[in-house]
């Protein structure tokens, strides 16, 4: 995504609903009055917008991993492609205006038809393909929880600011479930699909490819910023620290790691990953211990010495620590 129009999307998003600037009153830098409720709800194609978002200027970006294995990038979640004798299967499935590119790409790697799609979470940027691929036959697995959420109309809340994901037609619901675990044996390959528990969302899955050594890991985690935590959509950060060691002790050095945004990675971002994630946990928990607010906690600056390297902005880093804040005061 391109961040700088992002944020200036979000900071028009944001202007256009303030009365305070109505009213010629200059806002306050950077923190919205009530972070925790739902912020101003925005529409699919404002939330697009907002991010930056331009399906018909994007091109999707295809990394050679492994022999029959790939990662395409465009936008919203990384795509993972096994593509081989049994077929095609691939993790998440960006939005059905890409579809076009999607398949061109895919078709660059020696593929015609999706077999199997596997939605990492049930969030638009990484499902909304199956309203697409669902309709062409493709067969659509995921975790039960986010098959749930799929059924019906889901607020999105990032803290300042929120969007409206619409309910799925029937086509484009996962077809497959499973609770915890799941193998696929295709491809030559062992294909590995683990819940751990609530995370980013409360239907998350990671997808270990075992024959070419590499996992897909949704937006557990984010290798281009902070998470968002989609707390009250079940996710929770104690989860996801909790997800990601599991994962993390489920793979090895060599293991490429797929995040659900950013480029690719390894196991040592991972883990370094999971300690600025626990070491703003004990931060943010001290503070509510304290029995301070989250606008107090974010005055405190809990996050100051991780922000350059999480490239925090202006925008996400209030969301991210009203995520935060959310999942540790949560009853
Ligand atoms: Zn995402
Ligand atoms: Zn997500």
């Amino acid at each position: 995504m391109n961040k700088a129009m992002g944020l200036l999307g979000l900071a028009l998003a944001f202007s256009l609903h303030s009365p305070a600037l109505a009213h010629g009153v200059q806002p306050q830098q950077s923190t919205p009055a009530e972070p925790v409720s739902p912020g101003p709800l925005m529409t699919a194609d404002q939330m697009y917008k907002a991010f930056g978002w331009d399906f018909d200027k994007t091109e999707i970006k295809t990394e050679k991993l492994a022999e029959g294995f790939y990662v395409l990038f465009g936008l919203g979640g990384n795509i993972a492609v096994s593509v081989g004798g049994d077929g095609t299967l691939i993790v998440d499935d960006q939005f059905p205006q890409l579809m076009p590119k999607i398949k061109a790409a895919l078709k660059g790697v020696g593929s015609d038809k999706v077999d199997f799609v596997i939605n990492t979470h049930w969030h638009f940027d990484h499902a909304d393909g199956n309203l697409t691929l669902g309709k062409e036959g493709s067969w659509i697995v995921s975790q039960s929880n986010s098959r749930d959420k799929m059924l019906g109309d889901q607020i999105v809340n990032f803290g300042p600011f929120a969007t409206e994901q619409k309910a799925f037609p029937q086509h484009a619901l996962s077809d497959i479930t499973f609770d915890t675990t799941m193998q696929f044996h295709i491809n030559d390959q062992k294909i590995e699909l683990l819940h751990i528990g609530p995370a980013h969302t409360a239907g998350d899955t990671a997808v270990i490819f075992r024959g070419v050594n590499a996992v897909h890991m949704g937006d557990v985690f984010n290798n281009s910023g902070y998470p968002f935590i989609d707390a009250d959509n079940g996710g929770d950060l104690a989860g996801m620290i909790a997800f990601c060691q599991a994962v993390h002790d489920a793979i090895d050095d060599d293991t490429k790691i797929i995040p659900g945004h950013g480029p690719v990675t390894d196991r040592t971002k991972l883990a370094r990953y999971i300690e600025v994630l626990t070491i703003i946990q004990g931060r943010v928990q001290a503070l509510i211990d304290d029995d301070k607010s989250l606008l107090e906690i974010m005055a405190v600056k809990p996050t100051a010495e991780f922000d350059t390297e999480f490239q925090a902005n202006e925008m996400m880093l209030p969301s991210f620590l009203s995520r935060v804040y959310a999942s540790l005061t949560r009853e």
